[in-house]
C-alpha cells in the first residue's frame, strides 16, 4: 500500500518507464483541503493542487472502486505485463469481493449456496478454464458437476458455482497478482482533468491512516494518464410507497430491503407464526422465498408467504416465436439475466451497432426482471400453493401503514383494492439509484464532459472509454452497473466485467501502455496461472 506522508518523497519506479512519486507538501500550505478554486475549475494544474497543500502521487493508471470490476481489470493488465507499481486501486473496501459477498449473503446466498452465473464465468481466471464445474469435480472427486454441464439446461438446471468457491479463487488470484500492493484505502471524492493531459483523482484517506506529522493530510491527489471507474451500484432506491413508509414511520424493522441485513425477519418467523410479504419477481425474491420455504420445511414453521408481482407473468411471452421467454406463476424465467449470446454471440454483435432509442428498445426486450427456473424452487412453491401457505398476487401498492404491529399494504389489483396485512414486507425489487447520486459520477457529469447513454447511465464507447472526457493523451474508462445501457449489455456480471477489462486492455495496448495479450503470451500466462506463479 502506498504511503503519503507530508514530508516524504518516494520513488516506486518499477520498469524504468514511469515513476510513482509522492511530492513534498509545503508546510506553509499544510491542510490539504479542496479550495473554492479547485472546486469550481474543470481542469487543474499541478500548481493549483500544490497551492491547496494536497500532496500529488504520480502513477500512470488509477482504478477507482476496488470491487470485482476493478479486480478483473488490473488482473488483465497484470497478465498483459503491467507491473504492480504502475497501477493504484483506490478503494474503501478491504478486499475486492467484500461488497459482493455482503450483498449475496444478506440476499440469502451465503458461501455454501450457489450463485447465478455459469461454470465458465470465473473472475479469477481470464481464460475460464478450468471451469468451476471441472474444478469442483476434481476437488470433490465427483462426476456430478461435469454431468450437469453436459446435460444442462434441458435435463438439469444450469450448473452454477458455490459463492465460497468464487471467493476462494479470487483470494488466490489476488495473492498471485500482488493485488494488495496496488490498493490504497480511502474514499474517492472526484476526478478532474489535468491541464496538459491526464487527470487528478482526489482521495480522502481513512482518518486513522492520515499522517500526523505537521498536520494531517485531508486529501491526496493521484495524477495519472488513465483512470478506470468501477464503483458498482450508485445506491439503493426503494419504491416510493416503501420509502414513504420508512421515512414517515421511522420504521426500519417491518419493511426491509433484501439488500439489507434482515435476519430478524427469519428469527421472528422461527419464534412464532408469521406472515411475510415479498415484493418483486427477480432472482433475489426467489432466494428469499427459498430461505423462507427451507426454514418452514427444516424447522417445522408455519410461515405464510404473500408474493406480490407488479407484472404477473402467466406463461411464455415475447414478440415472436424466436424471442419468447418462458414464464409462469408470476415469474419470467431465464437462466441468466440476459440471453447467453449477449456475452459472445449474435446479440453481442447486434447490440454493438445500435444507437439511441433502438438500443433502449433492445434492452427492454431482452432484459427486464427474470429469474432462473430451478427444479427445487418449483417443487417447494408447488407444495406451498397446494397447502395454501404460498399465495401470489398481481398489483401495485398505493399506501402502507402500521396497524396493531402489522404492516398493512393497500394493493391495487385488477379486481379492486385489497388490504394485505403482514408482519414484515421484504422488498426484492432491487431498484438502483440514479448515477448522479454518486458523488464522483455527479462530478464527472458536471465537470468532466461525461454524458448519459440511452438508459441514463454513463455513456461509454465500445472500448469502455467514457465519452467526452478525454484529456490530452489521457482516457477515463468505466465498467460495471454504472454503464448499463451501452453497446454491451452484460456489464454488471463477472464475465461482462472481464469482457470490458479485455476491451480496456486492448485499447491501452493500442495506446502503448502495455503489450497486447496475443496467443503466445496468453498460453504462457495460463501456464503461470495454473501453477500459481505470479504473472
Ligand atoms: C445479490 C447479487 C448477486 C449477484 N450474482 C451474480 C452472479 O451470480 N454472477 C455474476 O456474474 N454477477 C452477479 N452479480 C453482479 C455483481 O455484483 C457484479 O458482477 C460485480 O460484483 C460488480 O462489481 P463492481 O466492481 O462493478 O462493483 P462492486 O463489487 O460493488 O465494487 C465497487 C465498489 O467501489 C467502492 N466505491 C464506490 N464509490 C467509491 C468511492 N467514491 N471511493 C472509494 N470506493 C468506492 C464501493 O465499495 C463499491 O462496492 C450479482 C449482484 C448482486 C447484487
Amino acid at each position: 500500500m502506498a504511503t503519503y506522508g507530508p514530508s516524504e518523497r518516494t520513488s516506486l519506479a518499477g520498469d524504468g518507464h514511469e515513476q510513482v512519486t509522492v511530492t513534498r507538501r509545503s508546510p506553509a500550505t499544510a491542510g490539504g483541503q479542496l479550495t473554492e478554486e479547485l472546486l469550481e475549475t474543470d481542469s487543474w494544474t499541478e500548481a493549483m493542487v500544490r497551492e491547496a497543500g494536497i500532496p500529488i502521487v504520480k502513477v500512470p493508471f488509477v482504478s477507482i472502486g476496488g470491487g470485482i470490476g476493478a479486480f478483473v481489470t488490473v488482473d488483465y493488465l497484470r497478465i498483459a505485463g503491467v507491473a504492480p507499481d504502475r497501477m493504484r486501486v483506490l478503494s474503501n473496501l478491504d478486499f475486492p469481493w467484500q461488497t459482493y459477498e455482503y450483498l449475496t449473503r444478506v440476499s440469502q446466498i451465503p458461501r455454501g449456496e450457489r450463485i447465478r452465473s455459469d461454470s465458465a464465468s470465473r473472475p479469477d481466471n481470464i481464460w475460464g478454464f478450468p471451469s468451476y464445474a471441472l474444478a469442483e469435480a476434481v476437488r470433490d472427486r465427483t462426476l456430478r458437476p461435469l454431468w450437469q454441464v453436459l446435460v444442462e439446461p434441458i435435463w438439469d438446471d444450469y450448473y452454477t458455482p458455490k459463492a465460497g468457491q468464487v471467493f476462494a479463487g479470487l483470494e488466490r488470484e489476488a495473492k498471485r497478482i500482488g493485488y494488495q500492493q496496488m490498493v490504497v484505502q480511502g474514499q474517492v471524492r472526484m476526478v478532474r482533468r489535468c491541464r496538459g493531459g491526464g487527470y487528478f483523482t482526489i482521495l480522502t484517506p481513512p482518518s486513522a491512516d492520515a499522517p500526523t506529522q505537521d498536520a494531517p493530510t485531508q486529501r491526496v491527489a493521484y495524477q495519472s494518464q488513465f483512470v478506470h471507474l468501477a464503483v458498482g451500484y450508485p445506491g439503493l432506491r426503494f419504491l416510493p410507497e416503501l420509502q414513504e413508509f420508512r421515512t414517515k414511520q421511522q420504521d426500519f424493522y417491518h419493511v426491509v430491503s433484501a439488500y439489507e441485513d434482515h435476519e430478524h425477519v427469519y428469527e421472528f418467523a422461527r419464534a412464532k407464526p408469521a406472515v411475510i410479504m415479498l415484493r418483486g419477481g427477480g432472482i433475489v425474491s426467489s432466494r428469499i422465498l427459498q430461505r423462507l420455504m427451507d426454514d418452514r420445511e427444516n424447522l417445522g414453521l408455519s410461515t405464510d408467504i404473500v408474493h406480490l408481482f407488479r407484472t404477473y407473468i402467466s406463461g411464455a411471452h415475447g414478440p415472436n416465436a424466436w424471442s419468447r421467454r418462458k414464464g409462469g406463476d408470476g415469474f419470467a424465467y431465464q437462466g441468466f439475466n440476459y440471453p447467453k449470446s449477449v456475452w459472445g454471440g449474435q446479440l453481442k454483435a447486434r447490440m454493438r451497432k445500435l444507437e439511441g432509442d433502438q438500443r433502449a428498445a433492445a434492452y427492454k426486450l431482452m432484459g427486464g426482471t427474470n429469474t432462473p427456473r430451478r427444479r427445487s424452487w418449483q417443487a417447494q412453491m408447488r407444495t406451498g400453493r397446494e397447502n395454501g401457505w404460498y399465495r401470489t398476487m398481481s398489483g401495485t401498492v398505493d399506501q402502507m401503514m402500521l396497524r396493531d404491529g402489522k404492516v398493512v399494504s393497500q394493493v391495487k389489483t385488477p379486481q379492486g383494492i385489497v388490504d394485505v396485512s403482514a408482519d414484515f414486507v421484504i422488498d426484492c425489487t432491487g431498484l438502483e439509484a440514479d448515477i448522479a447520486e454518486h458523488r464522483v459520477l455527479a462530478d464527472l457529469l458536471e465537470h468532466c464532459g461525461a454524458g448519459r447513454n440511452p438508459l441514463g447511465r454513463l455513456d461509454v464507447e465500445r472500448t469502455f472509454e467514457l465519452r467526452g472526457s478525454a484529456s490530452g493523451a489521457g482516457v477515463i474508462y468505466a465498467s460495471g452497473a454504472t454503464t448499463l445501457g451501452g453497446y454491451f449489455p452484460g456489464v454488471d456480471t463477472f464475465l461482462g466485467l472481464q469482457i470490458a477489462a479485455q476491451e480496456i486492455t486492448d485499447d491501452l495496448a493500442r495506446r502503448g501502455f502495455c503489450p497486447r495479450i496475443g496467443p503466445l503470451r496468453s498460453t504462457r500466462q495460463w501456464l503461470r496461472w495454473a501453477s500459481g506463479r505470479e504473472p
